[in-house]
């Protein structure tokens, strides 16, 4: 079959780095995990930090069967799907892979392409430089806004009247502007208790 079968297929996707170590952020703060970064994204945030993310053929087509392999050597049995935007691939094959082999899979995305894949967790962190797709919104089981912007609060409330009552949702400051912004987020979660506080402890604790 030929490379851009196998990846419409989803049997092998553009693979950035994968690492095992400990989710920094969001609901599965502190849970030892392994990431598994795929290439490409066509939403272009200004801060992104993963900038070297975005165009897809820097990234070796790598099959579902030698990520799973991988993952597999380490203790951990949590998996994050991460990118880039992973929803830009077919998810389904990789995702019912890992699952078979015990893995709790998990999906961290900005919901700007069409859903595919099996997962236990979804986080949804919507940007505003592209627009999450509709059917995202009930499959997320957290809604985590990035705080840039004090115009970000109205932004982070938009998306939470369409998310599902038991969705947890998080505001977690932009890490370079977390100095002038998280005193915000504190005022903002309190007064609006509905919200928790998510901020990058992987960054605090020097670990990728
Ligand atoms: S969606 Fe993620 S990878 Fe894509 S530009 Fe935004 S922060 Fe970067």
């Amino acid at each position: 079959m030929q490379e851009s079968e196998l990846l419409k297929q989803g049997l092998a996707l553009p693979l950035m780095e994968a690492f095992y170590t400990i989710q920094g952020e969001g609901r599965y703060t502190g849970h030892s995990a392994y990431f598994i970064r795929l290439g490409g994204c066509d939403v272009g945030c200004v801060w992104c930090d993963v900038k070297d993310s975005w165009d897809v053929s820097r990234w070796p087509l790598v099959r579902i069967e030698d990520m799973v392999e991988e993952a597999l050597q380490y203790p951990g049995r949590l998996v994050v799907i991460t990118g880039g935007e992973p929803l830009m691939h077919e998810l389904g094959p990789l995702t019912k892979l890992l699952r078979a082999k015990g893995f709790q899979v998990n999906l961290e995305t900005s919901g700007a392409h069409p859903f595919s894949g099996e997962f236990d967790w979804v986080c949804l962190s919507p940007k505003k430089f592209k627009a999450p797709h509709p059917d995202i919104y009930q499959r997320a089981n957290e809604l985590k806004v990035v705080v840039y912007h004090r115009s970000d609060f109205a932004f982070a409330e938009q998306h939470a009247a369409r998310v599902s009552e038991n969705c947890v949702k998080l505001l977690q400051p932009e890490w370079s502007k977390s100095s002038e912004i998280l005193e915000k987020i504190i005022t903002y979660a309190k007064n609006h208790p509905v919200w928790q506080i998510s901020l990058q402890t992987h960054k605090f604790m020097n670990i990728p």
